[in-house]
C-alpha cells in the first residue's frame, strides 16, 4: 500500500475501531470522495497490515496526532449510508471495554449489525508468464484448458474447476511454475436482509369494478377480496385462497396488483400463547407497576429487582412495564437468558404487541437477524427481545430494560469481549434515563446484596398467582434409600419417585425428570486398574452414548467406539458408571412400559427447532414424562405437569467453583417451579445425598432467604463476591512444562508489585485448572482477589500486560468478575 503515502491530500482525519487484539484506536486519513461519509457509527474498509478490514468510525479529527499525518494510510470504502452504532453506545462500550481490560475494537465489534465481517475472496489469475506460455503454445496440453479459461478473466478455484475440469490437481504446478498466481480481495459482507413480498391492490383500484370485470375468474376475485383487508405476503394469500399463485401471477400481469418489498418480521412464537384477556393484578403486582412505571416516566434510570416465586406473575408486570414504554413513546428491550428456552416469554410479547416485536437471537440466520435490526433501527418494532447481544440493538430512546431470570450464568460473554450484560444494561439504562428491572425467583448474591445495601430497589411477588399453591417439596435421602434397597440394586429411582410416577401416570398427568448429565452413563470404568476412559486431548472422561454405541468427551467432541478392554491395562472387566439422561429414559420405558417418554438435551436438540417441537409436545399432552438436562428447568410454564423429579441433586454441588452452592439451589428452585402451575397442585420429589445442606434443604420450603443469608456468611468469610472482586486468569500451551512455567512467570513479577505486596490483592496460584488439559492444550490458572475492585482490575492489568511476554503458543486469557471458573 505504498500509494497511500503519496495519496491526494486528505480530506480529513477519522479515528476507527477495529476488531483486532491490539488495545487502542486507528487513525486513518479519508479521501475527498469519502468526506461526507466517513461519519461516526458508520462502518468503514480499512488496510490494516496487510489485511483489510472492517471498523467503526468512532469518531472524527480535525488533525491526525502529531506527526502522523504524513504516514497515516486511506479507508477504501464507507458500508453504511447511516450511523448503526450509536454515540451513546460507543461512549457505553468504550468504558466498559476498559473497565474489564478489552482491546476496545473487540468490543465494538460486539455491537455492529450481524454479518459485518468481511468476506476474503481468493481467486486465480494468468501471470505475464502465463500469458505468453499461451500465446507460444509452450503450455501443456493439460495445462491449456485451464489458462484459457483464465484468459477469459480471474476466476475462483471452484469456479475453475467447473470450466476446466482436473484443475485442481493441476494448480499447485502452475503456481510453482509461476504462470498462475492467487489474488486476494475483500469484499463487504455479504449478508442481506431478509424481505418478504407483499401484495396488494394496485394504486387507485376500483374493488368494486375490477369485480365486475373479473366476473368469470372467481379465484382472482377471491384474492382481490382477500386483499380488501390491506397487503399480506404471498404465503399468507395462499393460506387464504388455496391456489392463489397463478391468479395472483394473472392480477398482476393485468396491473390489478401491486407488490411490495419489507424486511421479514420473525415468523412462530405467537402460536404458543393464547392471549389472557385483561387480566387485573394483583396488590403485589399492582405496587410493583407503579414503582416501574413511576421511573418510567419520570425518565429515572433506577435499578430494581423483582423478586418473584415461580408463578408469581412477573412476566405480566414486565409485559405491562413495556406497555407503558411505547405509550410514552419510547421503545423497550426484553432480555432473556437463552431464546429457545424462554419461549414462553418470546410468545407472550408476541401476542400482546404482535408486529411490534423483534426477536434477536444466534438462532436466527443472518439475513433474518439483519431483518429484525433494521426494523429496530428504523424504529418499525419498537421492542426488542432476545438473548444477552440483544443490548447491542439499535434502539435509540429506550423507556425500559427488563432482565428475566437476571441471576443466569448466560448473561455472562465468556470469549472476546467478557462482559456481562447485567452491568451493561444498567449503563445502558442510565445512558437512556431509563428503568432497568431485573426479574428473577432466585437472584444473584450480588444482586440481592446490592437491594439489602440501598442500591437496587427490592420489589417483592411473595405468592403465587390465583392463590395456587407453592408445589409440595420432599426430599429423598439416596443414603438411607440404598441401605434399605436390595443388595447391589441400582439406586436411580428411588422407591418414593418411582411411586410418584406411578400415581402421576394414574391419574393421566405429565411428568418433568431433571437430569443435568446428558448421554447414557457417565463413564467406562475398569474394575481391575481403577481407571476411567479418558478423552485424548482433554483431561475429561468420555460419556457413553448409546443411541450412537459412541464414546464423547462432551468438552472438544472427541469421539471413539466403546473398546473392547480397558485402554489403561488391557482388562476386560470394563462397566458402565453414573448414569445420564439417556440411561434414564431406558430405565423409564422399562419401568413405565405404556408411558410416553421424551428426552431434551443438547444431543437430543442439536437440531433446529428440535426443543421447540418437544416442548410443544409436552405442552399439548403428546408427552407424559419430559427427561432433560437444565433445559427443562426454564421459563416453560406447563399446566399438565403434576410432578418434577430430580433424579440427582448433587451434581451441580461438588463443582470447583464458588458458585456452586447457588447454582445449586437456584437450579433446584427453578425446576421445582416447573410443578403444578396449573389448577392442580404440584409435587417436586429430590433424590439427594446430601439433604440437610444449606443448598438443598431450604428448597423446601421455598426458602430463599435462608439459603441467601447462610451463602452470605461464606461469601463474607472468604472475601468472594459481593464482598470481593476476583479476576480468573487461564495460561494454556501444547507443552506442560512450559505452560506451567510461562504462569509462574506470570505470577513472580505481581507478586512484587505493590497491589499484591500491600495485601490488597491476593494472588492465588498457579495451579492447574480444573479442567487440566482441553482440546490438546494444558490449563492453569491463577486467581485474584481483593476488596477493591479497582485494585484487582490493577493486578490483571499487569497479568495481562505480562502476557505479552509469554512464549510462542502460550495462551492468556484473562477474566474480571468471572462466572466460570474452570
Ligand atoms: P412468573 O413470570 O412469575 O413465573 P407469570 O407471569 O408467568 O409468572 O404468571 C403465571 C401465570 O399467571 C400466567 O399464566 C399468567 O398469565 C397468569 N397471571 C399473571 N398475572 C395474573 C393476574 N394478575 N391475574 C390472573 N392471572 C395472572
Ligand atoms: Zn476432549
Ligand atoms: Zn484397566
Amino acid at each position: 500500500m505504498v500509494g497511500d503515502l503519496f495519496a491526494a491530500p486528505a480530506a480529513g482525519f477519522v479515528r476507527v475501531a477495529l476488531p483486532v487484539a491490539v488495545d487502542g484506536l486507528f487513525d486513518y486519513a479519508v479521501p475527498a470522495e469519502l468526506a461526507d461519509g466517513a461519519q461516526p457509527g458508520r462502518r468503514v474498509h480499512v488496510p490494516f497490515d496487510s489485511r483489510q478490514l472492517v471498523g467503526v468510525v468512532v469518531e472524527r479529527l480535525e488533525r491526525p496526532t502529531a506527526g502522523a499525518a504524513g504516514r497515516l494510510r486511506s479507508i477504501d470504502a464507507v458500508l453504511d449510508s447511516h450511523s448503526v452504532v450509536s454515540p451513546m453506545l460507543i461512549a457505553i462500550l468504550r468504558e466498559e471495554a476498559a473497565r474489564v481490560l478489552c482491546p476496545v475494537g473487540l468490543a465494538l465489534a460486539a455491537a455492529m449489525p450481524p454479518g459485518s465481517a468481511p468476506r476474503q475472496l481468493e481467486r486465480l489469475a494468468l501471470t505475464p508468464r502465463g500469458w505468453s506460455a499461451l500465446r507460444s503454445g509452450a503450455a501443456t496440453a493439460g495445462a491449456r484448458p485451464l489458462l484459457e479459461v483464465l484468459a477469459v478473466g480471474a476466476a475462483g478455484e471452484a469456479d475453475l474447476e467447473r470450466e476446466a475440469p482436473g484443475s485442481r490437481q493441476l494448480l499447485p504446478v502452475l503456481e510453482k511454475d509461476g504462470l498462475v498466481a492467487r489474488e486476494r480481495r475483500t469484499a463487504g459482507p455479504r449478508v442481506r436482509p431478509r424481505t418478504r413480498r407483499l401484495l396488494e391492490h394496485a394504486p387507485g383500484l376500483d374493488l368494486e369494478a375490477a369485480l365486475a370485470e373479473l366476473a368469470r375468474a372467481p379465484r382472482q376475485r377471491e384474492v382481490l377480496r382477500a386483499l380488501a383487508g390491506g397487503a399480506l405476503a404471498q404465503r399468507e394469500l395462499t393460506r387464504r385462497v388455496p391456489g392463489a399463485v397463478r391468479a395472483t401471477a394473472e392480477l398482476a400481469r393485468r396491473g390489478f396488483l401491486q407488490t411490495r418489498e419489507e424486511l421479514a418480521p420473525v415468523e412462530g412464537g405467537a402460536d404458543f400463547a393464547e392471549e389472557e384477556a385483561d387480566v387485573e393484578l394483583t396488590a403485589e403486582q399492582a405496587a410493583a407497576l407503579v414503582r416501574i412505571e413511576d421511573a418510567i416516566r419520570g425518565r429515572r434510570p433506577d435499578r430494581l429487582l423483582l423478586h418473584g416465586v415461580t408463578g408469581s406473575g412477573k412476566t405480566e408486570v414486565y409485559l405491562r412495564a413495556v406497555a407503558q414504554a411505547l405509550a410514552e413513546g419510547r421503545q423497550a428491550l426484553v432480555l432473556v437468558p437463552e431464546i429457545t428456552l424462554t419461549h414462553q416469554i418470546v410468545a407472550r410479547l408476541r401476542a400482546r404487541f404482535g408486529d411490534r416485536v423483534s426477536i434477536l437471537h444466534s438462532g436466527l440466520r443472518p439475513g433474518e437477524r439483519l431483518a429484525q435490526w433494521e426494523l429496530l433501527r428504523t424504529g418499525v418494532t419498537p421492542i426488542a427481545v432476545g438473548a444477552r447481544s440483544a443490548l447491542f440493538a439499535p434502539l435509540e430512546d429506550l423507556g425500559v430494560i427488563v432482565m428475566d431470570e437476571e441471576h443466569e450464568p448466560a448473561y455472562k460473554n465468556e470469549e472476546g469481549f467478557r462482559y456481562h450484560a447485567r452491568s451493561l444494561s444498567a449503563q445502558r439504562a442510565r445512558a437512556a434515563g431509563c428503568p432497568l428491572v431485573l426479574g428473577s425467583a432466585t437472584p444473584s448474591l450480588e444482586t440481592r446484596e446490592a437491594a439489602a445495601r440501598g442500591e437496587i430497589e427490592r420489589l417483592v411477588l411473595s405468592h403465587r398467582i390465583g392463590g395456587r399453591p407453592l408445589p409440595v417439596v420432599e426430599l429423598v435421602d439416596l443414603e438411607r434409600e440404598r441401605a434399605l434397597a436390595p443388595r447391589g440394586r441400582k439406586l436411580l429411582l428411588s422407591a418414593p419417585l418411582r411411586k410418584a410416577l406411578g400415581e402421576t401416570l394414574e391419574a393421566s398427568a405429565q411428568a418433568i425428570l431433571f437430569l443435568n448429565r446428558r448421554g447414557f452413563s457417565t463413564q467406562i470404568l475398569c474394575f481391575d486398574c481403577n481407571e476411567v476412559e479418558r478423552c485424548k486431548h482433554c483431561d475429561i472422561s468420555l460419556v457413553y452414548h448409546a443411541t450412537e454405541e459412541q464414546l464423547l468427551c462432551h468438552y472438544c467432541d472427541y469421539r471413539i467406539p466403546p473398546p473392547e478392554v480397558c485402554s489403561a491395562c488391557g482388562s476386560s472387566q470394563t462397566g458402565l458408571l453414573g448414569v445420564g439422561t439417556e440411561r434414564l429414559v431406558e430405565e423409564l420405558r422399562i419401568q413405565f412400559p405404556h408411558a410416553r417418554v421424551a428426552r431434551l438435551d443438547r444431543d437430543s436438540a442439536s437440531r433446529r427447532g428440535v426443543t421447540e417441537a418437544v416442548l410443544a409436545d409436552l405442552a399439548r399432552g403428546r408427552i407424559d414424562v419430559l427427561v432433560g438436562t437444565q433445559m427443562v428447568a426454564k421459563g416453560h410454564d406447563f399446566a399438565g405437569v403434576r410432578l418434577v423429579g430430580v433424579v440427582n441433586a448433587d451434581l451441580s454441588l461438588h463443582f470447583p467453583d464458588f458458585r456452586a452452592a447457588e447454582r445449586t439451589f437456584q437450579l433446584l428452585t427453578q425446576v421445582a417451579g416447573r410443578a403444578g402451575r396449573g389448577h392442580l397442585p404440584g409435587r417436586v420429589v429430590i433424590q439427594t445425598y446430601a439433604p440437610e445442606h444449606y443448598a438443598i434443604h431450604p428448597v423446601v420450603e421455598h426458602d430463599y432467604e435462608s439459603f441467601y443469608r447462610e451463602e452470605l456468611a461464606h461469601r463474607r468469610t472468604l472475601g468472594y463476591p459481593p464482598f470481593g472482586h476476583l479476576a480468573h486468569a487461564v495460561v494454556s500451551g501444547p507443552d506442560e512444562a512450559q505452560t506451567a512455567s510461562a504462569a509462574q512467570q506470570l505470577a513472580d513479577p505481581l507478586r512484587q508489585a505493590s497491589v499484591c505486596r500491600e495485601g490488597r490483592v491476593e494472588l492465588l496460584g498457579p495451579a492447574p485448572s480444573p479442567l487440566a488439559r482441553l482440546r490438546g492444550r494444558y490449563r492453569f490458572q491463577l486467581l485474584l482477589k481483593g476488596s477493591a475492585f479497582a485494585d484487582v482490575r490493577e493486578a490483571a492489568r499487569g497479568l495481562q500486560r505480562g502476557s505479552a511476554r509469554v512464549p510462542k503458543g502460550v495462551r492468556v486469557t484473562v477474566d474480571l468478575q468471572p462466572i466460570h471458573m474452570l
